[in-house]
């Protein structure tokens, strides 16, 4: 059976408020009352895990126990089949250290470009969430979204990988898409369905 979530108290587990802000307003409706690890301080845990779920859950894990509060974790990428899951849940990193995503294209495309004309193009995003209590329950989900890579990078909204993933019937790139058109069919909009319908 899986453990539903009562009004209250809500730890984000990440240190980045773009996403701290994004969850909070998809879980606001829902009576949630959302805190990030970074207002209470808490530390941010190494991504050892090998899986976009391991991940998720090592850091909503981590919170739940520090603050003593349901945590709420999500872990994201890219991954390209023609690179065997590539840059996946190394997508943050292939960008390096001043997180430069025209870098982390630029490499995606050297990568299929050294497999010769006939790698494919296919890609997908995942969304892995984990929700943690205190007590060592843990629920995880995850979301995915179909599509091809596009070359060179198109548009200049959304962020990250945006400006080079086309989603399966559209032929524009997430970058070229309304923001609202983007988390109608992304990743973490599925993750977040399969959450909501599963907790509250
Ligand atoms: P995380 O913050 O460790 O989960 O890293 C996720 C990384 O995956 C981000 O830095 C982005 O590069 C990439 N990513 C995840 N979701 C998206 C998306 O919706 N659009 C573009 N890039 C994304």
């Amino acid at each position: 059976m899986t453990r539903k979530l009562t009004p209250g108290k809500l730890v984000i587990a990440s240190h980045n408020k773009g996403k701290v802000r994004e969850i909070a307003e998809l879980l606001g409706p829902y009576g949630m009352d959302p805190i990030s690890a970074g207002a209470l301080d808490l530390p941010e845990p190494e991504e050892t895990g090998t899986t976009f779920i391991a991940n998720a859950i090592l850091k909503a894990v981590q919170a739940a126990d520090l603050s003593g509060l349901p945590a709420l974790a999500d872990d994201s990428g890219l991954c390209v089949e023609a690179l065997g899951g590539d840059p996946g849940i190394f997508s943050a990193r292939w960008a390096g250290e001043t997180k430069d995503f025209g870098i982390a294209m630029q490499k995606v495309h050297d990568a299929l470009e050294a497999k010769g004309p006939d790698a494919g193009r296919d890609a997908h995003f995942i969304c892995a969430l984990a929700l943690a209590w205190p007590d060592g329950h843990v629920e995880s989900f995850e979301g995915r979204v179909d599509g091809m890579l596009v070359w060179p990078p198109r548009g200049d909204k959304g962020f990250g990988y945006d400006p080079i993933f086309q989603p399966l019937g559209h032929d524009i790139s997430f970058a070229e898409m309304d923001p609202a058109a983007k988390h109608a069919m992304s990743h973490r909009a599925d993750a977040f369905r399969q959450l909501v319908e599963a907790v509250f």
